[in-house]
C-alpha cells in the first residue's frame, strides 16, 4: 500500500470543541464573515484509505469501490462504481433498478455526489435510469449546476447517452400491488436491512469523497423527494475534514440537515463517532424518534469512522487495511 503524508488538525479536546462550536454557531448561524475552520497546525497523520457503506448491499459495493482505490484511483471514482453495484440490482428494492416505487407506481430515484474539490451533482425524482449516481456525477463534471429535477434531469440523462428503462421490476411491482391491498402507510424501519446506500472513500492520496442513492422511500407520495440528493441531508464531505452519509427516514435528515452537521461537528474537534451520536440526539431531541430510523456513518481525514442510529439493526460494509467486512452500529433507543 502506497502511504503518503498530508496535514491535519489536531483533535481539540471536548471543552475546546463546546467553546469552539459556541463561536462557531453564533458566526455562522448570525452569517458573520469569520471563517469557519478549525485552527491549523503541522500535524502529519499517515494516509488511510478507507471504504465504509450503509447497509448489506455495502458490502458488494464496497469491493467495487475497494478496486480503485488499490489501484491508486480516486475516491470520486470508487464511490460512483460502488454505489453503481446495488443500482443495478433487482434485489435491492430500495435502490435504482428493482426500487420500490411510490404510492401510484412509479420509481422516482435521488441521489448525489461530492469531491475532494467540494464539488457535487445531484439528481431527485428521475425516472427511467437505472444508475442516478452516474447522471448525478454528469451534473457536477458537464454542468454549473448542483442539482438536476423531475423532466429536466431525465432530459438531461438522455441527453448525455444514459439509456431510457423500466426500473419497476416484476418482483417490485407484484409487492406494490400487494401494499395497495391495504394502503398502509407508516415507516417501516430497517425495510429489509437494505435501504439507501451511502459509501464514503478516502483514497491513497488522502483525499475525500462521498455519494449517496435511493429510489427513496416505498410507497411515499408521488412527487415525495428524501435526503438523500439533498447535499448536507444526505450526503456531505469536505476534504479538509471528513465525511458523513445518512440513511432512514429522510424528512428527519432533512429537517437537521444531518451530514452536513456532523462534519461540522468534526470540525469543531469530534470524532466521528461522537457526531454521528450527537446528530441522531438533536433529532431526539425535537422529533418523536421511536416511531422511525436513521443510520448515520461518518469518516474523519485521519481514516477514522463512526457509525450510530436511533434504533437496533443498521449495519454498515467496511473495507479497512484489505478487510471487507459488515459490523453493527450502536443505536439509541435500547
Ligand atoms: N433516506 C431515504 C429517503 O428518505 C430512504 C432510506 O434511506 O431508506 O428517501
Amino acid at each position: 500500500m502506497i502511504s503518503h503524508k498530508y496535514e491535519i488538525e489536531p483533535m481539540i479536546n471536548r471543552r475546546n470543541f463546546i467553546l469552539g462550536s459556541t463561536i462557531t454557531s453564533i458566526t455562522a448561524f448570525l452569517g458573520l464573515k469569520e471563517p469557519v475552520t478549525a485552527k491549523s497546525s503541522n500535524v502529519t497523520t499517515e494516509i488511510k484509505p478507507i471504504v465504509i457503506s450503509t447497509w448489506n448491499h455495502g458490502l458488494p459495493a464496497n469491493e467495487a469501490a475497494w478496486k480503485i482505490i488499490k489501484s491508486g484511483g480516486k475516491a470520486i471514482d470508487a464511490v460512483e462504481t460502488g454505489a453503481k453495484v446495488p443500482e443495478a440490482d433487482p434485489e435491492a428494492n430500495s435502490v435504482g433498478y428493482g426500487g420500490y416505487p411510490d404510492r401510484d407506481g412509479n420509481v422516482t430515484l435521488d441521489a448525489c455526489i461530492m469531491d475532494e474539490t467540494g464539488n457535487c451533482g445531484s439528481v431527485s425524482y428521475l425516472q427511467h435510469i437505472k444508475h442516478p449516481i452516474s447522471v448525478a456525477r454528469k451534473v457536477m463534471d458537464d454542468t454549473p449546476h448542483v442539482m438536476l429535477s423531475g423532466a429536466g434531469a431525465l432530459e438531461f440523462a438522455l441527453q448525455k447517452g444514459f439509456k431510457k428503462e423500466e426500473l419497476l421490476t416484476d418482483k417490485s411491482k407484484a409487492a406494490w400491488k400487494k401494499w395497495l391491498e391495504k394502503s398502509e402507510y407508516s415507516p417501516i424501519i430497517n425495510r429489509e436491512n437494505h435501504d439507501t446506500i451511502g459509501l464514503l472513500a478516502i483514497d491513497q492520496k488522502g483525499d475525500i469523497s462521498g455519494a449517496c442513492t435511493t429510489s427513496g422511500l416505498a410507497w411515499k407520495l408521488h412527487g415525495r423527494v428524501g435526503d438523500s440528493p439533498i447535499i448536507g441531508a444526505g450526503m456531505f464531505t469536505d476534504n479538509d475534514i471528513g465525511g458523513a452519509v445518512a440513511t432512514g427516514m429522510g424528512e428527519a435528515v432533512m429537517k437537521t440537515l444531518g451530514t452536513f452537521l456532523i462534519v461540522e461537528l468534526m470540525r469543531g474537534g469530534m470524532t466521528p463517532q461522537e457526531a454521528c451520536e450527537e446528530a441522531v440526539g438533536r433529532i431526539a431531541a425535537k422529533q418523536d424518534y421511536k416511531s422511525f430510523q436513521i443510520g448515520y456513518l461518518a469518516i474523519n481525514k485521519a481514516g477514522e469512522y463512526g457509525a450510530y442510529s436511533i434504533q437496533k439493526g443498521f449495519n454498515y460494509a467496511l473495507h479497512k487495511n484489505g478487510d471487507n467486512q459488515m459490523h453493527k452500529a450502536n443505536y439509541l433507543n435500547k
